[in-house]
């Protein structure tokens, strides 16, 4: 089958539509694999199922919203190369990070996490992304924020994976509230 030769990895993963843990079986790091693996298995226990979106990359839906975004290997922030798994959160969360954190994010080593967690440009979500300027997440002011994916955090180590799944239950529950 000569053709098969032409087809890019997007075409044969958009007709494989491979699972992110078959995917994140490449990651060369065990540990971000093991932490990964343990993260997935926190969102199935949710009933949250990542469905692929392109190329190593799975979007996480609830209620039709995005609770989150998952890459693996090929990362969307600045210095992106191969080196393990990704999630990323979309503008969407904006009113959970401005105006509504106090309900859902109550926990500080949690905020610290998030703050620590914030996405500046430059980053490759598109190429010329300006950042959305002066937004105050959580009550703490910050210039130049990536308006695309304000919320971005790459293998997270052990001990810090618990906040990354507090973080998505926060995120989860805001998506419950949230009123059109
Ligand atoms: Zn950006």
């Amino acid at each position: 089958m000569p053709e098969l030769n032409h087809k890019t990895l997007w075409q044969i993963q958009k007709e494989l539509k491979p699972k992110a843990e078959v995917i994140a079986n490449e990651i060369k790091n065990r540990d971000d694999y093991n932490n990964f693996m343990k993260f997935f298995d926190f969102l199935k226990d949710n009933k949250l199922t990542p469905r692929w979106q392109s190329v190593n990359k799975w979007s996480v839906n609830y209620k039709s919203k995005l609770i989150c975004h998952i890459s693996i290997n090929l990362l969307m922030g600045s210095g992106a190369h191969d080196d393990g798994w990704r999630v990323s959160n979309n503008g969407f969360i904006k009113g959970l990070l401005v105006n509504e954190y106090d309900k859902y994010i109550i926990n500080d080593k949690l905020k610290e996490f998030i703050w620590d967690n914030i996405k500046f440009p430059p980053c490759s979500c598109k190429p010329d992304c300006k950042g959305m300027q002066d937004i105050a997440i959580m009550g703490r002011q910050f210039g130049n924020v990536c308006r695309c994916w304000p919320i971005s955090f790459k293998n997270p180590s052990e001990d810090r994976l618990a906040y990354s799944k507090d973080w998505i239950i926060a995120v989860k529950n805001f998506i419950t509230d949230f009123k059109h």
